[in-house]
């Protein structure tokens, strides 16, 4: 069988720096054979001296751990990756904040009381405390998850909490962003999230910038916070931060979710890779629909919030085992979670040997994810609702084709249309007719470019048009008497 076998950065010292090795076993206990023939080396950090092995190395077939499956005589599948984690990989890290910083503050009287519960635990103490207390935390995107962080850090005494975020709280919003209320609804997110923040703990100190992160604003926006969150729901803004925070040596506590799934790990700290290195390019744009399309389980942030937070705080305060090189990714729903070693790419445009990434500057987000139109690509055209609604009252000749998911269609009936996941358009075009329009309606028009792209590249040559705004935006001008929709 051709084996993988991956190495963690802090057993490399064996392999010649070598991060994965590639070799030929049937059996676990092969493939380590093979590879201390070629790393004798190796053996040193894999076996003790009774010729077992350490029990500081954990070996995963997969994500499987050998001693939950048959240990050394483990039977492997062709094209099978064993990794190698050594317990103290992810490991202690040092604090970010220096020992002048953490001699500098005074725990007063009422702060002894309030935060008594760090006080008394022996891995935070005093001076873990102390350190939390100097630190400045930058939070970018103050949703469902960038909210829950907010308010685990504040409630920690966290000395600085800046927050960015240029929208407003909406209502649909409330069922996942605790940290604002209902009469917050139409309130720009940062200030209802400062007010939040102040009832929780006036000690605090909270930034509020209101605007969205771009290259020109992103440096000076992050300038001295020690760590970053970056709790943001768009490939532009998750890259745009990587790269500035690997740029200014920041950690970041990186957190994402997708309807009941979360990730969460630190970027660019240690031994940990970046997100280029996990992802070097975004997925194309609108193949990956964000949470306000596609849903999100409303306990799932509080879950990965109150992690991201620990993160925080583990870096603030120097102790514990933080998820540097290593990601935890879990499924609330089955309840499923997974550990797994993340590596850094020594080629990685931004965090490798030689970077082709030197300042933000360098870079076009917004063409890098697919969001600039090709100069060469025939434009895609949108139709506004109230021309819409005027084609159908005039009872004009006009194809509809609902691209949602039925579950999406059971909220909001469009009735009258075509309904044809995206999937399905390349071998179903024939049921659309190139003589007359076609308007494609997904839930917030993003779904319906690529409707539309599809459709191009599959050879389809009628008018196509997007509904501007999607069905959120048109369905009180398209159904203005429907009253309720469920
Ligand atoms: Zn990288």
């Amino acid at each position: 069988m051709n084996i993988t076998v991956i190495i963690a950065a802090s057993l490399r010292t064996f392999t010649n720096r070598t991060p994965e090795v590639r070799l030929q076993a049937d059996t676990v206990g092969d493939a380590l054979q093979a590879l201390t023939d070629e790393y004798p080396e190796a053996a040193r950090g894999l076996y003790d001296e009774n010729g077992d092995l350490r029990t500081f190395v954990s070996v995963y077939v997969g994500d499987r751990d050998i001693r939950s499956l048959k240990g050394v005589k483990t039977a492997l599948k062709e094209g099978d990756e064993i990794y190698l984690i050594p317990a103290i990989a992810g490991g202690a890290c040092e604090s970010v904040i220096s020992t002048d910083r953490m001699k500098a503050v005074t725990i007063e009287e009422k702060e002894i009381r309030r935060y008594s519960n760090h006080l008394q635990l022996k891995e935070l103490s005093i001076k873990g405390q102390k350190r939390i207390m100097a630190g400045r935390v930058f939070i970018a995107g103050i949703g469902a998850l960038g909210g829950v962080v907010a308010q685990h850090l504040a409630a920690a005494g966290v000395g600085t909490i800046g927050l960015a975020d240029a929208e407003s709280v909406s209502l649909e919003s409330l069922q996942t962003q605790t940290i604002h209320s209902t009469r917050d609804v139409d309130r720009p997110r940062v200030s209802s999230a400062k007010d939040r923040i102040k009832k929780l703990n006036p000690l605090v100190n909270t930034v509020i910038h209101q605007e969205k992160l771009t290259a020109d604003n992103v440096e000076e926006v992050l300038g001295d916070y020690d760590i970053v969150v970056d709790a943001t729901d768009s490939f532009v803004s998750r890259y745009l931060i990587n790269d500035a925070c690997i740029l200014q040596r920041k950690p970041e506590v990186f957190g994402a979710m997708f309807q009941m799934e979360g990730f969460v790990t630190i970027l660019g700290y240690g031994d940990s890779p970046c997100l280029r290195c996990l992802y070097p390019s975004p997925p194309p744009a609108g193949i990956v629909p964000t949470c306000s399309a596609s849903g999100v389980m409303n306990a799932l942030p509080g879950i990965l919030g109150a992690m991201m937070a620990a993160e925080v705080i583990k870096l603030l305060s120097g102790s514990g085992e933080p998820l540097i090189g290593r990601m935890l990714a879990f499924d609330t729903w089955n309840l499923r979670y997974h550990l797994v070693h993340t590596v850094r790419d020594s080629g990685c445009p931004v965090c490798g040997a030689n970077p082709s990434i030197r300042t933000v500057q360098d870079m076009d987000y917004e063409d890098f994810c697919g969001l600039r139109e090709d100069p060469d690509e025939e434009p895609i055209e949108g139709i506004d609702p109230e021309e819409l609604a005027r084609r159908l009252g005039n009872n004009e000749a006009i194809t509809i084709v609902d691209v949602r998911e039925p579950h999406e269609r059971a909220i909001h009936k469009f009735p009258g249309t075509l309904i044809i996941p995206i999937g399905q358009l390349a071998r179903r075009q024939k049921e659309l007719d190139p003589g007359i329009d076609t308007v494609f309606v997904c839930k917030e028009g993003k779904r319906s470019i690529l409707a539309i792209r599809t459709l191009r590249e599959a050879g389809y040559t009628g008018p196509m048009f997007t509904l501007k705004g999607g069905f959120d935006a048109a369905a009180q001008i398209i159904f203005p008497n429907e009253g309720a929709w469920l």
